[in-house]
Protein backbone atom coordinates (compact mmCIF):
# COMPACT_ATOMS: atom_id res chain seq x y z
CA UNK A 1 0.00 0.00 0.00
CA UNK A 2 0.93 3.61 -1.00
CA UNK A 3 2.95 5.39 1.82
CA UNK A 4 1.03 8.19 4.00
CA UNK A 5 4.45 9.70 5.67
CA UNK A 6 8.25 9.35 4.23
CA UNK A 7 10.21 10.87 7.07
CA UNK A 8 14.26 11.57 5.40
CA UNK A 9 16.73 11.84 7.82
CA UNK A 10 14.90 13.82 10.65
CA UNK A 11 17.51 15.59 13.40
CA UNK A 12 16.63 17.98 15.80
CA UNK A 13 18.17 19.77 18.67
CA UNK A 14 17.53 21.47 22.05
CA UNK A 15 20.80 23.15 22.56
CA UNK A 16 23.49 20.36 23.39
CA UNK A 17 20.63 17.48 23.26
CA UNK A 18 20.43 15.72 20.28
CA UNK A 19 16.85 14.68 20.81
CA UNK A 20 16.80 13.03 17.16
CA UNK A 21 19.44 11.65 15.20
CA UNK A 22 19.17 11.33 11.75
CA UNK A 23 15.96 9.47 12.17
CA UNK A 24 14.05 8.25 8.33
CA UNK A 25 10.95 5.36 8.11
CA UNK A 26 7.81 4.97 6.36
CA UNK A 27 4.49 4.59 7.49
CA UNK A 28 2.22 2.62 4.87
CA UNK A 29 -1.41 3.76 4.60
CA UNK A 30 -3.99 1.41 6.68
CA UNK A 31 -1.72 0.64 9.39
CA UNK A 32 -1.62 0.98 13.50
CA UNK A 33 2.19 2.45 13.09
CA UNK A 34 3.75 2.33 16.52
CA UNK A 35 6.16 4.62 17.48
CA UNK A 36 8.35 2.90 20.28
CA UNK A 37 10.70 3.63 22.84
CA UNK A 38 10.84 4.92 26.36
CA UNK A 39 10.74 8.39 28.42
CA UNK A 40 13.00 10.78 26.80
CA UNK A 41 14.01 8.75 23.47
CA UNK A 42 12.13 11.75 21.21
CA UNK A 43 8.67 10.24 20.48
CA UNK A 44 6.55 13.20 21.49
CA UNK A 45 9.41 15.75 19.70
CA UNK A 46 8.82 13.34 16.40
CA UNK A 47 5.51 13.68 16.50
CA UNK A 48 5.36 17.27 17.11
CA UNK A 49 7.60 17.89 13.57
CA UNK A 50 5.51 15.93 11.79
CA UNK A 51 2.48 17.63 12.83
CA UNK A 52 4.14 20.73 12.02
CA UNK A 53 4.45 21.89 15.47
CA UNK A 54 8.22 22.11 15.89
CA UNK A 55 10.62 22.42 12.82
CA UNK A 56 13.36 19.80 12.42
CA UNK A 57 16.95 21.08 12.59
CA UNK A 58 17.82 19.01 9.35
CA UNK A 59 15.84 16.00 7.24
CA UNK A 60 12.26 16.70 5.64
CA UNK A 61 8.92 14.52 5.60
CA UNK A 62 6.45 14.01 2.73
CA UNK A 63 2.58 13.51 4.02
CA UNK A 64 0.99 11.85 0.92
CA UNK A 65 3.97 12.01 -1.70
CA UNK A 66 3.93 15.62 -0.71
CA UNK A 67 5.46 18.63 1.64
CA UNK A 68 3.33 19.28 4.46
CA UNK A 69 0.49 22.18 3.74
CA UNK A 70 -2.62 22.86 5.84
CA UNK A 71 -4.71 21.45 3.07
CA UNK A 72 -2.78 17.88 4.27
CA UNK A 73 -3.40 19.04 7.60
CA UNK A 74 -6.92 19.00 7.48
CA UNK A 75 -6.63 14.84 6.67
CA UNK A 76 -4.56 14.51 10.19
CA UNK A 77 -6.22 14.07 13.70
CA UNK A 78 -4.27 14.32 16.68
CA UNK A 79 -4.79 13.72 20.36
CA UNK A 80 -1.84 15.72 20.89
CA UNK A 81 -3.99 19.03 20.83
CA UNK A 82 -6.08 16.95 23.01
CA UNK A 83 -8.83 19.93 24.04
CA UNK A 84 -9.72 21.36 27.51
CA UNK A 85 -13.44 19.84 28.34
CA UNK A 86 -15.93 21.95 30.05
CA UNK A 87 -16.86 19.52 33.42
CA UNK A 88 -20.58 20.82 33.77
CA UNK A 89 -21.24 20.48 29.57
CA UNK A 90 -22.24 17.01 28.14
CA UNK A 91 -20.31 15.26 25.31
CA UNK A 92 -22.41 17.11 22.80
CA UNK A 93 -22.13 20.63 23.97
CA UNK A 94 -18.29 19.94 24.54
CA UNK A 95 -17.90 18.66 20.81
CA UNK A 96 -19.71 21.66 19.30
CA UNK A 97 -17.53 23.89 21.40
CA UNK A 98 -14.15 22.38 19.80
CA UNK A 99 -16.29 21.96 16.23
CA UNK A 100 -16.66 25.56 16.29
CA UNK A 101 -12.75 26.18 17.22
CA UNK A 102 -11.58 24.16 15.11
CA UNK A 103 -14.26 24.42 12.44
CA UNK A 104 -13.41 20.68 11.21
CA UNK A 105 -16.74 19.01 10.92
CA UNK A 106 -20.78 19.77 11.29
CA UNK A 107 -23.22 19.03 13.48
CA UNK A 108 -24.18 15.47 11.95
CA UNK A 109 -20.51 14.99 12.15
CA UNK A 110 -20.73 14.66 15.97
CA UNK A 111 -22.88 11.91 16.18
CA UNK A 112 -21.17 9.65 13.76
CA UNK A 113 -17.98 10.83 16.07
CA UNK A 114 -20.16 9.72 19.22
CA UNK A 115 -21.12 6.45 17.72
CA UNK A 116 -17.37 5.40 16.87
CA UNK A 117 -16.28 5.77 20.16
CA UNK A 118 -19.46 4.31 21.96
CA UNK A 119 -20.26 7.17 24.14
CA UNK A 120 -23.59 7.94 21.72
CA UNK A 121 -25.61 6.54 24.51
CA UNK A 122 -23.91 8.81 26.94
CA UNK A 123 -24.01 11.57 24.70
CA UNK A 124 -26.27 13.91 26.97
CA UNK A 125 -24.13 13.08 30.78
CA UNK A 126 -21.79 15.97 31.86
CA UNK A 127 -18.61 15.54 31.33
CA UNK A 128 -17.83 15.14 35.07
CA UNK A 129 -19.85 12.14 35.07
CA UNK A 130 -17.10 10.14 32.88
CA UNK A 131 -15.04 7.50 34.09
CA UNK A 132 -11.22 8.12 32.92
CA UNK A 133 -11.36 5.63 29.68
CA UNK A 134 -14.83 7.62 28.83
CA UNK A 135 -13.15 10.41 28.71
CA UNK A 136 -10.31 9.66 26.68
CA UNK A 137 -12.77 7.96 24.71
CA UNK A 138 -14.21 11.71 23.99
CA UNK A 139 -10.84 13.42 23.65
CA UNK A 140 -10.57 11.12 20.15
CA UNK A 141 -14.11 11.98 19.14
CA UNK A 142 -12.99 15.18 18.80
CA UNK A 143 -9.94 14.18 16.93
CA UNK A 144 -12.38 12.46 14.53
CA UNK A 145 -14.19 15.37 13.71
CA UNK A 146 -14.03 16.13 9.79
CA UNK A 147 -13.71 11.94 9.34
CA UNK A 148 -9.33 12.85 8.59
CA UNK A 149 -7.44 10.10 7.48
CA UNK A 150 -4.98 9.69 9.82
CA UNK A 151 -5.12 9.58 13.41
CA UNK A 152 -2.13 10.31 16.08
CA UNK A 153 -2.21 9.38 19.96
CA UNK A 154 0.79 9.56 22.42
CA UNK A 155 0.84 6.94 24.78
CA UNK A 156 -3.34 7.02 24.40
CA UNK A 157 -3.43 4.93 27.14
CA UNK A 158 -1.42 6.56 30.02
CA UNK A 159 -3.41 7.00 33.21
CA UNK A 160 -6.08 4.32 32.66
CA UNK A 161 -7.02 1.30 34.62
CA UNK A 162 -7.14 -2.30 32.90
CA UNK A 163 -10.47 -1.64 31.50
CA UNK A 164 -10.09 1.76 30.15
CA UNK A 165 -6.59 0.54 28.57
CA UNK A 166 -8.52 -2.52 26.46
CA UNK A 167 -11.45 -0.08 25.70
CA UNK A 168 -8.89 2.28 23.78
CA UNK A 169 -7.02 -0.12 22.31
CA UNK A 170 -9.89 -2.16 21.39
CA UNK A 171 -10.83 1.17 19.57
CA UNK A 172 -7.81 1.98 18.13
CA UNK A 173 -8.07 -1.37 16.48
CA UNK A 174 -11.79 -0.69 15.05
CA UNK A 175 -10.58 2.35 14.35
CA UNK A 176 -7.98 1.07 11.45
CA UNK A 177 -10.75 -1.25 10.39
CA UNK A 178 -12.84 1.69 8.97
CA UNK A 179 -10.16 2.89 6.83
CA UNK A 180 -8.30 4.94 9.11
CA UNK A 181 -4.31 4.99 9.47
CA UNK A 182 -3.21 5.87 12.76
CA UNK A 183 -0.20 7.07 14.23
CA UNK A 184 0.72 6.45 18.15
CA UNK A 185 3.56 6.42 20.33
CA UNK A 186 3.92 4.16 23.37
CA UNK A 187 6.20 3.18 26.17
CA UNK A 188 4.53 -0.15 25.89
CA UNK A 189 6.47 -3.18 24.12
CA UNK A 190 3.43 -5.56 25.34
CA UNK A 191 0.65 -2.32 23.97
CA UNK A 192 2.28 -2.17 20.01
CA UNK A 193 2.98 -5.58 20.16
CA UNK A 194 -1.06 -6.21 20.62
CA UNK A 195 -1.99 -3.18 18.42
CA UNK A 196 0.00 -1.97 15.94
CA UNK A 197 1.18 -3.37 12.71
CA UNK A 198 4.27 -2.02 12.16
CA UNK A 199 6.36 0.06 14.79
CA UNK A 200 9.61 1.61 15.00
CA UNK A 201 11.83 1.62 17.78
CA UNK A 202 13.82 4.79 18.58
CA UNK A 203 16.20 5.06 21.70
CA UNK A 204 18.15 8.34 22.82
CA UNK A 205 16.40 9.96 19.13
CA UNK A 206 17.93 6.96 17.40
CA UNK A 207 16.48 4.58 14.98
CA UNK A 208 17.11 1.27 16.39
CA UNK A 209 14.80 -0.82 13.39
CA UNK A 210 11.33 -0.35 12.02
CA UNK A 211 8.79 -2.71 9.94
CA UNK A 212 6.08 -4.92 10.01
CA UNK A 213 5.56 -6.09 13.80
CA UNK A 214 5.22 -9.81 13.18
CA UNK A 215 9.11 -9.32 11.47
CA UNK A 216 10.46 -6.90 14.49
CA UNK A 217 8.73 -8.34 17.24
CA UNK A 218 9.25 -12.39 16.18
CA UNK A 219 7.66 -14.50 18.70
CA UNK A 220 9.32 -17.62 17.52
CA UNK A 221 13.23 -18.50 18.15
CA UNK A 222 15.02 -17.32 14.96
CA UNK A 223 18.14 -19.12 13.86
CA UNK A 224 20.42 -18.87 10.71
CA UNK A 225 22.74 -21.67 9.84
CA UNK A 226 24.88 -22.30 6.62
CA UNK A 227 27.86 -24.77 5.74
CA UNK A 228 29.73 -25.10 2.55
CA UNK A 229 27.45 -28.16 1.34
CA UNK A 230 24.01 -26.39 1.96
CA UNK A 231 21.80 -29.49 1.06
CA UNK A 232 23.83 -32.07 3.07
CA UNK A 233 22.73 -29.78 5.59
CA UNK A 234 19.28 -29.23 4.99
CA UNK A 235 19.19 -33.37 4.50
CA UNK A 236 20.59 -33.29 8.01
CA UNK A 237 18.35 -30.79 9.79
CA UNK A 238 15.16 -32.29 8.54
CA UNK A 239 15.44 -34.37 11.05
CA UNK A 240 16.15 -32.16 13.97
CA UNK A 241 13.00 -32.11 15.68
CA UNK A 242 11.90 -30.01 17.99
CA UNK A 243 8.62 -28.14 16.51
CA UNK A 244 11.80 -26.81 13.46
CA UNK A 245 10.32 -25.35 10.31
CA UNK A 246 12.72 -25.00 8.27
CA UNK A 247 12.84 -21.62 5.23
CA UNK A 248 15.90 -22.13 2.37
CA UNK A 249 17.10 -18.54 1.65
CA UNK A 250 20.22 -18.78 -0.88
CA UNK A 251 22.87 -20.37 1.27
CA UNK A 252 21.48 -19.73 4.23
CA UNK A 253 18.82 -21.94 6.42
CA UNK A 254 16.50 -19.81 8.54
CA UNK A 255 15.35 -22.00 11.45
CA UNK A 256 12.22 -21.59 12.71
CA UNK A 257 11.62 -22.89 16.47
CA UNK A 258 8.78 -22.29 19.13
CA UNK A 259 9.56 -19.60 21.54
CA UNK A 260 12.38 -20.29 24.37
CA UNK A 261 13.31 -23.41 22.17
CA UNK A 262 16.78 -22.95 20.48
CA UNK A 263 19.70 -24.43 21.87
CA UNK A 264 23.00 -23.35 19.44
CA UNK A 265 25.05 -25.84 20.89
CA UNK A 266 22.69 -28.28 20.70
CA UNK A 267 22.18 -27.33 16.71
CA UNK A 268 25.83 -27.16 16.42
CA UNK A 269 27.01 -30.44 17.78
CA UNK A 270 23.98 -32.30 15.84
CA UNK A 271 24.87 -30.63 12.91
CA UNK A 272 28.85 -32.42 13.61
CA UNK A 273 27.31 -35.31 14.81
CA UNK A 274 25.96 -35.49 10.89
CA UNK A 275 29.14 -34.74 9.77
CA UNK A 276 28.28 -31.00 8.72
CA UNK A 277 30.24 -28.51 10.35
CA UNK A 278 28.38 -24.87 10.32
CA UNK A 279 30.26 -21.88 8.73
CA UNK A 280 27.04 -19.65 10.03
CA UNK A 281 24.82 -20.01 13.32
CA UNK A 282 22.86 -16.77 14.92
CA UNK A 283 20.53 -16.72 16.84
CA UNK A 284 18.26 -13.56 15.96
CA UNK A 285 15.89 -13.41 18.01
CA UNK A 286 18.14 -13.19 20.83
CA UNK A 287 19.39 -9.91 19.13
CA UNK A 288 16.34 -8.03 19.12
CA UNK A 289 15.30 -9.44 22.63
CA UNK A 290 19.01 -7.66 23.68
CA UNK A 291 17.68 -4.36 21.79
CA UNK A 292 14.97 -4.28 24.13
CA UNK A 293 16.36 -5.30 27.34
CA UNK A 294 18.82 -1.61 26.33
CA UNK A 295 15.67 0.10 25.72
CA UNK A 296 14.05 -1.13 28.71
CA UNK A 297 16.72 -0.33 31.14
CA UNK A 298 17.50 2.98 30.45
P1 LIG B 1 8.31 11.10 27.09
O1 LIG B 1 7.62 9.79 26.92
O2 LIG B 1 8.96 11.27 28.44
O3 LIG B 1 7.53 12.30 26.67
P2 LIG B 1 9.63 11.12 24.56
O4 LIG B 1 10.11 9.83 24.00
O5 LIG B 1 8.37 11.68 24.03
O6 LIG B 1 9.58 11.03 26.11
P3 LIG B 1 10.78 13.69 24.04
O7 LIG B 1 9.81 14.36 24.95
O8 LIG B 1 10.64 13.91 22.58
O9 LIG B 1 10.83 12.14 24.33
O10 LIG B 1 12.25 14.14 24.50
C1 LIG B 1 13.48 13.76 23.84
C2 LIG B 1 14.67 14.43 24.53
O11 LIG B 1 14.64 15.83 24.33
C3 LIG B 1 14.71 14.26 26.04
O12 LIG B 1 16.06 14.13 26.42
C4 LIG B 1 14.11 15.52 26.58
O13 LIG B 1 14.60 15.80 27.88
C5 LIG B 1 14.58 16.54 25.57
N1 LIG B 1 13.62 17.65 25.40
C6 LIG B 1 12.34 17.56 25.00
N2 LIG B 1 11.77 18.79 24.90
C7 LIG B 1 12.73 19.68 25.27
C8 LIG B 1 12.79 21.11 25.36
N3 LIG B 1 11.74 21.87 25.06
N4 LIG B 1 13.95 21.66 25.76
C9 LIG B 1 15.03 20.90 26.07
N5 LIG B 1 15.05 19.55 25.97
C10 LIG B 1 13.92 18.95 25.59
Amino acid sequence: MENILSLSNITKNYGKIRALDGVSFEVPGGSVFGILGPNGSGKTTLLSIILNVLSADTGNYLWFGKPGSPEQRKKIGSLLETPNFYHYLSAVSNLKITNSISGRGDLKGIDDVLEKVKLFERRNSRFSSYSLGMKQRLAIAAALLGDPQVLFFDEPTNGLDPVGIAEIRELIIELSKKGHTIIMASHLLDEVEKVCTHVAILKKGTLLTTGNVNDVLVDDDLVEISAANIDALLTAINNYGNGIKINRDGNLLQLTLPKGTAQLDDINNYCFSHGIVLNHLLFKKKRLEAKFFELTNN
